[in-house]
């Protein structure tokens, strides 16, 4: 290692023994081991990936370095989230302490900000110019509202949010209590597109997305999400600060995070908001050619059959055709410089619109050229229920892969460190790495591995004996009978993951009607609240489905069982995920490994997760599907967990559970 490298990597060692010693807390190995590599990293310029298990504190682990190297640098590290609550926990808890705890070993304060999308703060020029708080947003002029619509819930939302754009210091969405639906906030607020941009803004001095990106343009670190690196890597325009350094936390959820920023959509919806902030603005004909475009469009979505799109029919090709050119025409018709401001945001928001159908129906129909192992697009359509019980039919492109995308926007312009509790599938990194596009980088993987004795401290059960699966998603006579007997031993305790809420709702109600110990199921509550009850009670069970894989942290003993119904494979009829699984299988590769069985790895070292939360936490994790003991591909999902213990033998297990429930 080069001298400089190894003096900022000593540099970081001491600054985490002090952070660490501030806080109170102790140095874990794992810990040192991830700062070290992290700080090697932005002084090498090297992307890492680094796995950290829970407990290891893996967000002082890149904090410290990311620390030391903005202000070595003079230029922020932006340090990137999948989840609010990680947001949260980086800008009011950890960041604070840890700016506290560095400023006497620094030459400065450590400074820090959060960064959020345009579309999260007030638009001032919106609120004063715009077509705020019409009842149809997009063609009524302002001075219509107040009378018109005071008396409805979106009148009130918009009274009161252009009186609080007058007391709020930062006019950020989640500052707002209480809160308003999306529906209220569209009518103060643009996409980054819409606005009609600071120069020409008569409110630039005083914009609210502008002060926020200029504070962060000053900070050691700018915490912002997946999907505003993901833009600010996609535009032209930058987005974010200047900066040379990236920490993305939560990495297992980059790829899905930028696929879906990557994701074009067309619906009846948007379809209409494009026309009408258009017809007022060109003449009748072009007005009226755009209208019928937009009608053909979506009835023939309206009328189509859900699922993938393999192959573009003549109609639907020449009714997008024929919107791509209406809307072009409109576009162009449209003049975007006048000198009235109010005039200026009506045009822009317009003209973002049409662009946007006019972008997305086109990249459709283009989607199809190439033959099918080539394509780059996937393209389908959705019929989406509402509460109301109608169908709205959205047709999506969305692409295959966003591994180029990320290494030529993100992965060549700043070091990047990639973290998670869980990257690696089947043992290695490889999966992840192709997945993000690292792959072809000068990348290092590392896992730091985990404070948890897993042999000693949970155990493996996969239940070999019960049938496999059927494909009706429900669980079977003998799988209801093996949960009950589970939970029995458990006394509660338990938190079922599964593969639908359909069979999570149906295997509730058969357990509360066996069971002498609560059972509660996504959906009655808030997940939240349904979490909070669960934690404050032992002998109750929580079941539910993908989100409760992914996001539950309650140590201690209300969390003794993990139940997982079936190998979380992706459903056989997602078209993204078919699309992908084809393409490798086109191009020579195990479409099934590659594809479905890592997407199942995933998801289950993620419900394995949920298990052990403090090194003194103990516990089972109950595999109720005999294909992990029994498919070729067992061994494979298998090595994505953790290395409990494992077992097959039921009566052990139910020995186990009773032992555990006599000693909590
Ligand atoms: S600069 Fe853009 S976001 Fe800011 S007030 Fe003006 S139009 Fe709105």
């Amino acid at each position: 290692m080069a001298a400089d490298t190894e003096n900022a990597t000593e540099r970081v060692t001491d600054l985490l023994a002090a952070a660490v010693a501030a806080v109170g807390g102790a140095e874990r190995t794992g810990q040192v081991e991830m700062a070290r590599a992290v700080a090697r990293a932005f002084d090498t310029g090297q992307h890492l990936a680094v796995q950290a298990g829970t407990g290891t504190g893996k967000s002082l682990a890149y904090l410290v370095p990311a620390i030391a190297h903005a202000v070595s640098a003079g230029q922020p590290v932006v340090v990137s989230t999948a989840t609010i609550a990680l947001q949260r926990q980086l800008v009011d808890r950890d960041l604070p302490r840890l700016a506290d705890a560095l400023t006497g070993a620094l030459p400065r304060r450590p400074q820090f900000a959060l960064l959020k999308g345009r579309g999260n703060y007030l638009c001032l020029n919106k609120i004063h110019n715009g077509t705020t708080g019409t009842t149809d947003p997009d063609d009524r002029p302002q001075e219509e509202l107040f009378d018109a619509v005071a008396a409805t819930a979106l009148g009130r939302d918009v009274q009161r949010l252009t009186k609080w754009a007058s007391d709020t210091e930062t006019g950020d969405r989640d500052e707002l209590r209480p809160g308003v639906p999306d529906r209220s906030w569209r009518q103060v607020s643009v996409s980054a597109r819409e606005c009609i941009g600071v120069t020409r803004c008569p409110y630039g001095t005083d914009c609210f997305a502008e002060k926020a990106r200029g504070k962060a343009a000053d900070v050691d670190v700018v915490v912002t999400n997946h999907a505003l690196l993901a833009i600010d890597a996609m535009s032209d325009a930058a987005v974010l600060p200047e900066h040379s350094a990236v920490v993305v936390d939560e990495a297992h959820e980059l790829a899905d995070r930028v696929t879906s920023v990557a994701t074009g959509e067309l619906s009846a919806t948007s379809l209409g908001v494009a026309h009408r902030r258009a017809a007022r603005l060109v003449d009748a004909e072009l007005a009226e050619r755009l209208e019928a475009a937009v009608a053909n469009v979506s009835s023939a979505i309206h009328d189509g059959t859900p699922g993938r799109i393999d192959r573009l029919d003549d109609e639907l090709a020449t009714y997008l055709t024929a919107l791509r050119d209406a809307a072009d025409r409109a576009r162009l018709a449209i003049d975007t410089a006048p000198t009235d401001p109010k005039a200026a945001a009506a045009r822009t928001e317009a003209v973002t619109a049409l662009t946007e159908v006019s972008d997305t129906a086109s990249r459709i129909v283009d989607s199809f050229v190439p033959a099918i192992p080539d394509r780059y697009d996937v393209v389908w359509l959705d019929h989406e229920g509402g509460n109301s019980g109608s169908v709205s039919a959205i047709l999506r492109v969305a692409p295959l892969s966003v591994a180029g995308l990320l290494r030529t926007r993100l992965f060549e312009h700043a070091t990047t460190v990639l973290t998670s509790a869980t990257l690696t599938v089947g043992g290695t990194f490889d999966t992840m790495a192709r997945a993000w596009g690292l792959a072809e980088t000068t990348w290092q993987g590392l896992d730091v591995g985990s404070p948890f004795e897993h042999a000693k401290s949970g155990i493996l059960y996969v239940a070999a004996h019960l049938p496999p699966p059927g494909r009706d998603g429900t669980g079977s006579a003998e799988q209801l009978n093996e949960i009950e007997a589970l939970i029995t031993a458990a006394g509660g305790r338990t938190l079922g993951l599964f593969s639908s809420m359909r069979a999570a709702k149906a295997a509730a109600e058969v357990m509360r009607e066996r069971l002498d110990t609560p059972v509660l199921c996504q959906g009655e509550d808030t997940t939240s609240a349904l979490v909070e009850r669960f934690a404050d009670d032992p002998q109750t069970s929580l079941f539910g489905t993908l989100s409760l894989w992914q996001g539950v942290d309650v140590p201690g003993p209300s969390l003794s069982l993990v139940l997982i119904d079936r190998i979380p494979f992706p459903r056989p009829d997602d078209p993204l995920l078919t699309a992908r699984q084809r393409a490798v299988t086109a191009h020579g590769g195990n479409g099934f490994m590659a594809v479905a069985a890592s997407h199942a790895a995933l998801l289950l070292a993620q419900g394995a997760g949920r298990l052990l939360r403090r090194t003194d936490d103990r516990g089972v994790v109950a595999v109720l599907d005999s294909r992990m003991a029994t498919a070729r591909y067992g061994g494979y999902l298998r090595a994505s967990l953790p290395p409990f213990w494992a077992t097959t033998d039921p009566v052990r297990v139910r020995a186990s559970l009773e032992r555990l429930r006599a000693g909590a």
